[in-house]
């Protein structure tokens, strides 16, 4: 018998699910949360639907609330979303070539004093290339940098041919022994045609094994135009999001991800040069979560769904259609809270006449096994539940008939003490309307 009721318990687990009600609230104030955390609107739209998908019909342990379940699911997806795993960059070649764009401002010049950095500790030699040539201050900054980190910078001053450059730094990479050539670029402070066909050129030209594209997350939605429009025309293979350190909630992280489908590298989290991370989607993911503060909201959500069906059972108890399903959702409930007095209390009425009633929880075990084993209909519909019915709830549920008929005389009494106390509000408010 104990073994048959460890099985039923163990199916009972595994039932519950996170009902659609639930979600339904949960889903828009997850949505509201991410375009709060500069998430694109349409991102966040199709992120949310994901998750609803994903929460749909998931089991709910007991020990887990359908809330931290909620929490749980966000968090994976968001994750998932934004690559899963961390994407190295690649180098190859002889000499390995990686090459900066982006826009004026973005953190380009800086992140390439990092990447030469972090390249150089893994023991290559490395060149960094001066390729703005708009800017002759750009050239001593990139300069000032290689002296700080003790990496080579190669420019030609009079030269304003990015592309001729970039293939000279090549030429002088190969008669030097650099194994890695890194590329630093002029950009402009909005998008725009001339600066957009001299990277194309320069990346023709020279076929960089990684082509990256930086920018600031803390411009927003400006930053997924943006990188929409350098991948048109760049097809890079990552993404540099810089200024992570500021007050950027991160959503463009996100954002980026999804319109664009190429994966994030590198965080940059401020101007020194050791202030560059890899990037890890389940970091972004919690930060993201944490800035949307999708947490609380989530659990807001979720008080707002017990409220909800506590409404929704006194309205079933008030047209007397109050069912097992519900005397099963009650139960899960109490489990919830882990007390079964709580539970009578959300049944209007029955915390009163309960009061003074001591019960144990291991009480409901064989309740619950007998409600699971009755089929849909019997649920909806407990008048069904004739002799034969009855014996075939105890042998499913490893009860005995006699505990099987003792629940139906128990659930009768609730149902008219239900109807009694539905009657007397009745004919109460009647009264009161007709004085
Ligand atoms: P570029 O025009 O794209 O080359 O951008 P720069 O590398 O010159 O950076 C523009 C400004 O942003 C500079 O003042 C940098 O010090 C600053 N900057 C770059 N990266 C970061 C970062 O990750 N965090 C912070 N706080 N500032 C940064
Ligand atoms: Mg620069």
């Amino acid at each position: 018998l104990s073994n048959k009721l460890d099985r039923a318990i163990k199916t009972l687990k595994g039932q519950g699910s996170i009902s659609e009600i639930n979600v339904a609230a949960t889903i828009k104030e997850i949505r509201r949360a991410l375009v709060d955390a500069d998430v694109n609107y349409k991102v966040a739209k199709e992120v949310t639907d994901k998750i609803k998908d994903a929460a749909m019909g998931r089991d709910v342990l007991t020990a887990v609330s359908p809330g931290q379940l909620m929490v749980k699911i966000v968090y994976d997806e968001l994750t998932e979303l934004m690559g899963g795993e961390k994407k190295d960059i690649v180098i190859k070649g002889d000499p390995a070539v990686i090459l900066l764009s982006g826009l004026q401002g973005s953190g380009k010049t800086t992140f390439a004093g990092k990447l030469a950095s972090y390249v150089k500790r893994q023991g290559r030699n490395t060149l960094l290339v001066a390729c703005d040539v708009y800017r002759p201050a750009a050239i001593d900054q990139l300069k000032v940098l290689g002296e700080q980190i003790g990496v080579e910078v190669y420019s030609e001053v009079e030269n304003k041919n990015p592309v001729e450059i970039s293939r000279n730094a090549i030429d002088y990479a190969r008669k030097n022994g650099k194994k890695v050539v890194i590329i630093d670029t002029a950009g402009r402070l909005a998008v725009d045609e001339q600066m957009m066909r001299e990277i194309e050129a320069v990346k023709s030209a020279i076929n960089p094994s990684e082509t990256l594209f930086v920018v600031d997350s803390m411009t927003g939605q400006d930053a997924v135009n943006t990188a929409k429009t350098f991948n048109d025309r760049l097809n890079f293979d990552g993404v540099v999001l810089t200024k992570l350190d500021g007050d950027s909630r991160g959503g463009a992280a996100l954002s980026i991800r999804a319109v664009v489908e190429k994966p994030i590298k590198f965080i940059s989290t401020g101007e020194k040069m050791d202030a560059l991370d890899l990037f890890y989607p389940d970091r972004m993911a919690q930060r993201i979560l944490g800035m949307g503060d999708v947490i609380s909201l989530v659990e807001r959500a979720q008080q707002q769904f017990d409220e909800d069906e506590a409404k929704r059972i006194e309205k079933k108890i008030r047209k007397n259609q109050f069912d097992f399903n519900d005397f099963l959702g009650q139960l899960e409930q109490i489990k919830k809270m882990g007390n079964i007095k709580d539970l009578m209390g959300m049944i209007p009425g029955m915390s009163k006449a309960m009061k003074d009633v001591e019960i144990d929880d291991d009480a409901f075990k064989p309740v619950e096994a007998i409600i699971r084993s009755m089929t849909k209909q019997e649920r909806a519909n407990p008048d069904l539940l004739n002799a034969s019915r009855k014996r075939r709830l105890a042998k499913g549920s490893g009860t005995e008939l006699q505990q099987v008929n003792d629940l139906m005389k128990q659930f009768d009494q609730m149902r008219q003490m239900m109807r009694k106390m539905n009657k007397l509000s009745q004919t109460k408010g009647g009264l009161a309307q007709m004085q």
